[in-house]
């Protein structure tokens, strides 16, 4: 039988009942919550368009006994469960040498080249590229903090220009060699006064630049991507753009934070990205986002956003619940595609970062065992934002107020580890246009799509979530051996319609 002729027809015909049935197919997908959460697709300019997120945090929840689930309860590995929801890209954030002279590590994860490694390890096992956030110091460099790592103290600048490339060029090799996809690098974190120690709005320029040849070196294939924060300061964002023009600096992606709370409306962030697109023809994203979907701390140190904070709740647009952080993931990733094909995507800032140890509804020395029990797992294992051993580097802040996740009611688990609802998001944004039995996604339905589900089912390789909707041909909702049985029926001229 002619095998394209065949292949044309069984297209045909799936692609024709496709249509009506994907309304009925979809919130199959979509898991065994009782109350659904609704998100309407967006149409995306890029196909590509990044809906990622950071778990950098994910190694030292695990060292410290956390499990995820999915919201059936199956235990399973985060990054499987991220990607089977529509998350297809994985951040992860990078620092020198986070340790003190003992070898304690400071915490918020202890992230350094080798954790990078691992967590780029397995995100490719599951189909998702490596964003690498170099943050060009020991610990968290933020607007107000870009300390220089302790090993480049006390060099000059081109000393130091030396010392940021040979780094970069390292620190991605080995990244790259335990299997990660590198997708993209991001040249510092949130470099609005400074980057690796250099606060001199003459010199940052070449720090970039030293960073952004290493990385063009390395792999021209690599995106190089910038990092602000601040975008309601509009004419300061946009005179950054200006800045690095003038200064000759070499990147694809111009990035931003856009936390809700404090950085503005989603039409100025519009505005902002687009000015970038089009007067310098860059990429444009949402490095980190992130929403509360509840004002309830489950770990025993205080969240960012609480009942005390960022609650008057004014101007924000979205309630505190799943529904709510649902929209606001929507929201922000449509603001960014409004930018047009310049509009590269969103990355969720710690969507993991549960607790090490739940306290809902515990009071009284029950709760003060089970804060003390937490704290000795950050201290242990840094996965607070900040364990007491980073007071040696940075007295001021983490010195003082070192503890847990500030982040957990942010995160889209619950305290035991289980995926919430809007998780859904991610993949509900897409409109899958799935050919029911072109498993490989190569346009035609052959013997190999039936091999690729046998694979599948027994772990040899996954499947992307517009890879199993196509495997799903008997359209039951799960991808099974029916499903393999059924490709092999078609390819052999049976209509199991
Ligand atoms: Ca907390």
């Amino acid at each position: 039988m002619n095998k394209k002729r065949l292949i044309t027809r069984i297209s045909a015909a799936f692609s024709a009942a496709l249509i009506t049935l994907l309304c009925a197919v979809l919130p199959a997908f979509a898991g065994g919550g009782e109350k659904e959460i609704t998100v309407e697709p967006i149409a995306f300019h890029n196909a590509d368009f990044i809906r990622g997120m950071d778990v950098s945090s994910v190694i030292s929840l695990e060292n410290s006994g956390v499990k995820f689930y999915d919201e059936n309860g199956r235990q399973a590995d985060l990054f499987r469960i991220l990607a089977d929801h529509g998350v297809n890209y994985i951040r992860v954030r990078v620092w020198n040498d986070p340790y003190d002279g003992a070898g304690k590590g400071y915490g918020g994860g202890n992230n350094d080249i080798e954790k990078a490694a691992q967590i780029g390890s397995r995100a490719a096992k599951y189909g998702m590229k490596l964003l690498v956030d170099f943050h060009y110091s020991d610990f968290w460099a933020d607007p107000l903090k870009q300390q220089s790592p302790k090993s480049w103290a006390g060099l000059y600048l081109d000393e130091r220009l030396s010392a940021i490339k040979e780094y970069t060029a390292s620190a991605l090799d080995s990244i790259r060699s335990a299997g990660a996809e590198i997708g993209m690098v991001q040249i510092g974190n949130e470099t609005n006064s400074g980057i690796a120690g250099v606060t001199n709005f003459d010199d940052i320029p070449k720090v970039f630049s030293a960073a952004a040849k290493a990385v063009r070196d390395f792999d021209p294939n690599i995106l190089i991507a910038v990092h602000f924060t601040n975008p309601e300061q509009t004419s300061t964002m946009k005179w950054r753009a200006d800045w690095l023009a003038q200064n000759n600096v070499d990147y694809d992606v111009f990035a931003t934070s856009y936390y809700p709370y404090w950085h503005g409306s989603l039409e100025n962030l519009t505005e902002v990205l687009r000015y970038v697109a089009d007067t310098y023809g860059k990429y444009v994203m949402v490095a980190e986002t992130s929403y509360a979907y509840t004002l309830e701390d489950s770990d025993g140190h205080p969240n960012t956003v609480s009942e005390w904070d960022n609650n008057s709740g004014d101007d924000l647009l979205w309630e505190f619940s799943e529904q709510g952080q649902a929209d606001e993931v929507r929201a922000v990733m449509n603001a960014v595609n409004n930018v047009g094909e310049k509009g590269l995507g969103v990355f969720y800032w710690e969507g993991a970062w549960i607790t090490v140890g739940d306290t809902t509804g515990l009071s009284g020395d029950a709760y003060t065992q089970r804060v003390n029990d937490n704290k000795a797992l950050w201290e242990q294992y840094g996965c607070g934002w900040a364990a007491s051993f980073a007071g040696a580097y940075e007295p001021d802040d983490a010195g003082q107020y070192f503890g847990g996740s500030a982040v957990d009611n942010q995160a889209f688990f619950d305290p035991s580890g289980k995926a919430l609802r809007s998780l859904w998001v991610f993949d509900r944004v897409v409109t899958y246009d799935p050919v029911l039995g072109d498993v490989d996604l190569d346009g035609e339905v052959t013997i190999l799509d039936a091999t690729a589900v046998q694979r599948y089912l027994v772990d040899l390789i996954y499947l992307k979530p517009a890879a199993q909707k196509a495997a799903d041909v008997n359209r039951n909702g799960e991808v099974d051996i029916l499903d393999a049985t059924r490709i092999q029926r078609m390819l052999a001229g049976f209509n199991d319609e």
